[in-house]
């Protein structure tokens, strides 16, 4: 038995004025997963843990590369194009494969494409014919298209928002993919339409009791895998939107009844589940309210969150912590690599004048000009992000400093990069927990990690590529017959 593996991974904000080229890709290649790199610790775990697997069942493993950007715009053609079809030429070479593992994303929009991933896993099912086995992994994230699910034989898809279950839904697929190649299974797969959209943190209720439903049911009368696909909003393609997945063994009117009947509970809970940012302005007042705890307000610049696809650059939170005299403040990473150039060549302890952020458009909102000392310098800061059963994930942020002025300690880096960690200040010599406030450019990442240090948590809507409010979003491909626009489009 031979197994082959790869990755190719981006979200796509099409709303994004930042397009995703191929020099944006973090590409590694097979030959590089032995290699010690520290940097990319928890990238090659999720390889070597997969290639382990397949040893102790006595499979041969080849590893094809694995490619992932940080979200943006559009990816170029030729950028999605090349990485294709490098991946596929390595699929030919390995041929003949009995299983093919492909760790996606299920949001990547390429010019000229809407469906990477259903184009992607096409191409690889002509490859390997009809008798191959294929599993997908996905984010939750993502278009679950029909495209896809037929051509793949097991998808699975990441259950927690934070995502901090990436490697254990890997190695669910590798065992489902595995026993349905030695013929102990034979998995089969329905989807249900939920009609809504919306961003549903699985850190609190009624969402959490929701997704440990899901695995209370798995492995159990057949049932071999549920998944949610949350979707991701501001990618405007046709199958935007939340779908149900089940997967059963060799039980289609099973699975279609399961996913139906999820499909259509986690419907009914559409009024509690979602983010409900609030208002910037609204939030920023309610600071003051906690200045007797001790303990910093943390607050999600969520529209300007460089993990969706924003520029990360936008100026409306530290325009109005300036405006409103806020001090003892942190806010962090506003992407400018101008800024972290001056300040990187004029040092700690240099006192600069400088122009900050608002330079991608008119979503990021006007620069800020402001007198700022430089209290430190990072060249490529890592932050680390926890998962569950594994060590923590090193990610780099590209060069960063940290400036300080008017008595906010505003962290800069010159690689757009989501805040998953306290790590962004504390790197720094900066005590976060000391703050008053801190506002961090992520929509829900970010919180695992500070929700401890946190007098509150707060999400707010700021303008932005990430705008909160769905109604608003100029969509052009997106069908909106579901809700918010319609409350009970099952009821019509
Ligand atoms: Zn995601």
């Amino acid at each position: 038995m031979k197994m082959f593996w790869a990755g190719l991974a981006t979200e796509t904000n099409t709303f994004s004025p930042f397009p995703t080229t191929i020099a944006d890709f973090q590409v590694l290649r097979a030959s590089d997963s032995d290699a010690d790199d520290p940097q990319f610790s928890g990238w090659f775990e999720g390889i070597n843990t997969i290639k382990k697997m397949a040893r102790e069942r006595g499979y041969d493993f080849v590893a094809s590369l694995s490619a992932f950007a940080e979200p943006a715009g559009y990816t170029v053609r030729s950028a999605y194009e090349q990485l294709r079809d490098e991946l596929l030429a390595d699929l030919k070479a390995a041929m003949p494969v009995d299983i093919v593992m492909l760790d996606l994303h299920g949001a990547m929009v390429a010019q000229g494409y809407d469906d990477c991933e259903g184009d992607l896993t096409a191409r690889v099912r002509e490859i390997v014919g009809k008798d191959a086995r294929i599993g997908v992994e996905l984010d939750l994230h993502c278009h679950l298209t029909q495209d896809l699910l037929d051509q793949a034989d097991v998808v699975v898809i990441y259950k927690e928002y934070p995502h901090v279950d990436v490697l254990e839904r890997a190695k669910e697929l590798f065992a489902l993919l595995a026993d349905a190649a030695e013929g102990k299974i034979k998995p089969v797969m329905a989807l249900f339409d939920c009609r809504m959209v919306g961003l549903f943190p699985t850190t609190r209720q009624p969402m959490r009791g929701f997704v440990d439903e899901m695995m209370a049911l798995e492995g159990q009368d057949g049932v071999l895998s549920i998944s949610l696909a949350h979707g991701f909003p501001w990618g405007d393609v046709a199958d935007m939107g939340v779908r149900m997945l089940v997967v059963t063994d060799n039980d289609v009117p099973k699975a279609q009844t399961l996913a139906e009947q999820l499909g259509r509970k986690f419907f009914a809970l559409r009024h509690d589940v979602d983010q409900q940012p609030s208002p910037l302005a609204d939030v920023l007042s309610r600071v003051a309210d906690y200045a007797e705890s001790g303990k910093p307000v943390v607050i999600a610049d969520i529209t300007d969150n460089p993990g969706g696809g924003a520029p990360s650059d936008s100026t409306f939170a530290l325009k109005a912590l300036l405006e409103r005299g806020i001090t003892d403040a942190g806010i962090a990473m506003i992407w400018d690599p101008v800024v972290v150039d001056i300040a990187k060549r004029a040092g700690v302890g240099a006192k600069l004048q400088l122009r900050i952020g608002g330079k991608m458009g008119p979503m990021s909102g006007d620069p800020v000009d402001l007198e700022v000392e430089v209290i430190g310098v990072a060249a490529n800061m890592a932050q680390e992000f926890e998962q569950q059963g594994a060590e923590p994930v090193k990610l780099p942020c590209g060069d960063t400093v940290a400036l300080r002025g008017r008595g906010i300690d505003i962290i800069v880096n010159s690689s757009r990069t989501q805040v998953l960690s306290p790590q962004v200040f504390s790197n720094f010599g900066i005590d976060p927990t000391r703050k008053r406030c801190l506002v961090v450019k992520s929509t829900q990442h970010f919180y695992a990690a500070f929700a401890p240090i946190a007098s509150a948590v707060f999400y707010a809507g700021a303008p932005g590529a990430l705008v909160p409010y769905y109604q608003q979003i100029p969509y052009r491909n997106v069908r909106t017959d579901k809700y918010p626009w319609l409350d009970d489009p099952f009821g019509l």
